[in-house]
């Protein structure tokens, strides 16, 4: 009695004594705590059904047949509803008592299991979470056991990385035969050390399925070891998750983006992106470049950063101008790049985002400084040209006034002639007439060869070393008539020591006294002309000052361009054609000089200052004979032949030839010169280019080739006096090249040396 009661008074067991025919007559204090009721209570109750939730009335039936017919049952759970409504878990264990004085007493030992019914079922509800979340993973997660590396389990996510594939109770090798080895040691090394391993972005040739052809692509994965419960070895659970779709479009964004950095670094326009407020988006290398710095430093700068406040205010106002008008537009511009303006052409257009909303400005620009200097240079030659076009057309009209004014006179001297006739006194007057105005038009036509040559770098300067006094000497000798005509009274200022120059004593000479002829001319009648020559700074100075009408001083420097004429009414009287001053130009400037003009306006006079080096060593050079004129000296006579198909000019040769005792033969063209030559057999050959049926050199190559053609002295006579055309006649085989009109001195000197 005494230890059935300390079981009884245990404290968590519910202990409750009943009959086989549900009356309940005691239960112990753990029971009465559980149920709520007291055992007073409890014994009160006949309905069983008070006790039981309906869906526990089955069990509870069962329990009690069992009991009444095999005395006990297996310990069995169910809900219980307590006093106040609520409800427990319970083991409940009833036994029938034998032995005691009723055969149908029964004890029922309960203990509450709530507790563990709860965790239960928390546990059930994780498990079908962690399920759910598993088997809806985008990712394939398997467990791997044993050695041989076999999945014991893996989530449906593995039908997209292995549709089709079955996988469970295979191993690795199985599944993957190619990659195995590599994936096994991985799994081994994970396996052996715990360490977990993982990877992105890793590159594989897959087929999607069995029959799928093989195509590239990319999975991260992860490993890690885990201990599973009951069991000795650890398992790895591998996660894979393909990101072939991620890295396809890295790849294309990094394609495209490597373009377009090709597209922008690669051009040497500057490319920029600037947001509302005027901040750089982005700039390319040029632009960078451009502002001297790198695109990473500008971005997030303003224009205001690297240009002058008001530079980069109309920059702005361009950018707010195409923003407000939502279209592109162009602006030419000129912008400081390393302190120096640079025209810019720049193509402005408002940058949208996805909804077409103005977001900022892109802008395109290009450095067309040199573009714009080429165009300007263009326009100023083009100016320049029909400047010089039209001074050409002056020039044409002033030449043949020119070339009239000599000629009138010879005309008259002619009908002087005929009307005298013969008479010697008059018929000597008009010679000197004659040959004067024959000077006058020789000259005019050397200096346009001149100057026309020196234009062309055709002038070949004979250099040596000489003393300026003698250059000057020469200038005055020839410019001396001129000024005596005018009535000019001139004075000349000159160092006793020698100057020492390089140059061509003639050339230098004939610039000096274009500019003592221009003094002459444009100085009215009984002027001043004053020639000063001194040394500074290592040059040789001369200058020559006039009291005449003076230059204007926008003239000044065009005076020395060719064909120009100050526009005066006096100039058309003191005649000229505008290339004297050019020549003279051409002419310093071969030599290493300059020459200036200076005027303190019409009126005033004029002064012409020419500079040339000084040498300071007076070891001459090879002297030149002197041009001395040889004078009419009687030579020996020779057989000459004139071929011209200019009638007059080659008789009027011929005869002057004859009258210096030579005989003489003439051909009118090339054929009958050729035939004459081989005929006439002459010592000198004195031949025309130009001319009909058979032109001069052709002629020449033909007397050649006659048996007595090697010895004759071949002399082309010719209008054209350029290099190209003494080269020429030097091919066809011309032994000496001489240009219209000769004077005689040259064709005595000619005819003796022959
Ligand atoms: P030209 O004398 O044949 O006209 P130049 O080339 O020698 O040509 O001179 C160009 C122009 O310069 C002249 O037409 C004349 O207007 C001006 N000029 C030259 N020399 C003088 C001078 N000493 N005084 C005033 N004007 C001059």
């Amino acid at each position: 009695e005494e230890r059935l009661q300390k079981v009884i008074s245990v404290q968590n067991v519910g202990v409750l004594f009943f009959n086989l025919d549900g009356q309940m007559h005691d239960a112990n204090g753990a029971l009465e705590r559980l149920s709520g009721y007291t055992a007073e209570e409890l014994s009160r109750i006949t309905d069983w059904a008070l006790l039981t939730p309906p869906e526990f009335m089955d069990v509870t039936r069962r329990a009690a047949t069992e009991l009444a017919e095999r005395g006990a049952t297996a310990p069995y759970e169910k809900q219980w509803i307590r006093k106040d409504g609520s409800r427990f878990w319970g083991l409940f264990s009833p036994t029938r008592l034998s032995g005691s004085g009723s055969e149908s007493e029964c004890v029922e030992f309960t203990i509450d299991i709530s507790e563990i019914k709860r965790a239960e079922e928390q546990l059930r509800l994780h498990r079908q979470l962690l399920e759910t979340m598993v088997s809806h993973l985008p990712a394939a997660v398997a467990l791997i056991q044993g050695s041989d590396l076999t999945f014991q389990m893996v989530n449906p996510g593995y039908q997209a990385i292995s549709p089709g594939k079955q996988m469970v109770g295979k191993t690795i090798a199985e599944v993957w035969p190619e990659s195995q080895p590599l994936f096994g040691q991985r799994c081994r090394h994970v396996l052996e050390t715990g360490e977990p391993l993982g990877a992105d972005d890793e590159r594989y040739e897959i087929h999607r399925y069995s029959d799928a052809p093989l195509e590239t692509a990319y999975f991260s994965w992860s490993m890690r070891r885990i201990h599973l419960p009951n069991e000795v070895k650890p398992g790895l659970l591998l996660t894979i998750w393909e990101t072939t779709a991620r890295k396809k479009i890295e790849m294309a964004l990094a394609e495209r983006t490597s373009l377009l950095s090709g597209v922008l670094e690669g051009t040497t326009d500057v490319i920029f992106v600037k947001d509302l407020n005027g901040s750089m988006l982005l700039v390319n290398a040029a632009f960078a470049a451009a502002a001297g710095s790198t695109p990473e430093l500008l971005v997030g700068k303003t224009d205001a950063d690297w240009f002058p406040p008001d530079v980069a205010a109309a920059v702005r106002q361009q950018d707010e101008a195409v923003m407000a008008g939502e279209s592109p537009m162009e602006f030419e511009e000129t912008l400081p790049v390393a302190g120096k303006p640079r025209v810019f052409l720049t193509l402005k257009a408002p940058l949208r985002d996805g909804s077409g909303r103005v977001i900022g400005i892109l802008g395109i620009g290009r450095d067309i400084t040199d573009r714009k200097r080429a165009e300007d240079k263009l326009h100023r030659l083009a100016a320049e040209l029909s400047d010089a076009d039209r001074r050409k057309d002056v020039f044409l009209a002033t030449l043949a006034h020119e070339l009239r004014n000599p000629l009138a006179p010879m005309r008259n001297g002619l009908q002087i002639m005929k009307l005298t006739k013969n008479n010697s006194d008059a018929a000597e007057q008009v010679r000197a007439m004659i040959d004067r105005q024959l000077s006058q038009l020789v000259r005019l036509v050397d200096d346009l060869l001149d100057v026309s040559r020196i234009t062309q770098g055709k002038v070949e300067l004979r250099v040596e070393r000489i003393d300026l006094k003698t250059v000057l000497a020469a200038a005055l000798e020839a410019s001396r008539p001129a000024i005596e005509e005018a009535g000019h009274e001139l004075t000349v200022v000159v160092p006793d020591a020698p100057i020492f120059v390089d140059g061509d004593a003639a050339r230098l000479a004939q610039a000096v006294s274009n500019l003592l002829n221009n003094s002459a001319k444009y100085t009215r009648r009984g002027g001043h002309i004053l020639m000063t020559v001194w040394r500074e700074d290592g040059m040789a100075v001369v200058a020559v000052k006039d009291n005449g009408i003076g230059i204007p001083p926008a003239m000044l420097d065009r005076v020395f361009e060719m064909f120009m004429q100050v526009d005066r009414s006096l100039e058309k009287t003191a005649g000229g054609l505008g290339i004297g001053l050019s020549l003279v130009k051409g002419l310093l400037e071969m030599h290493g000089g300059t020459v200036e003009a200076m005027s303190d306006g019409e009126g005033m006079g004029s002064e012409f200052v020419v500079r040339l080096p000084v040498v300071t060593s007076v070891i001459a050079g090879p002297q030149r004979e002197s041009g001395e004129s040889i004078g009419v000296v009687p030579s020996a006579p020779r057989r000459i032949l004139v071929v011209d198909d200019n009638v007059d000019s080659a008789d009027s040769l011929a005869q002057m030839l004859e009258m210096l005792g030579n005989e003489v033969r003439t051909a009118y063209d090339g054929e009958a010169g050729i035939a004459a030559a081989a005929q006439f057999r002459p010592d000198l050959v004195l031949m025309d280019i130009g001319m009909p049926k058979l032109n001069g050199y052709e002629a020449a190559r033909r007397i050649r080739q006659l048996p007595s053609g090697a010895a004759m002295l071949l002399v082309a006579l010719t209008g054209w006096g350029q290099e190209d055309d003494r080269r020429k006649s030097a091919d066809a085989g011309f032994n000496d090249h001489l240009v219209k009109p000769v004077d005689v001195d040259t064709l005595i000197k000619l005819i003796s040396g022959s």
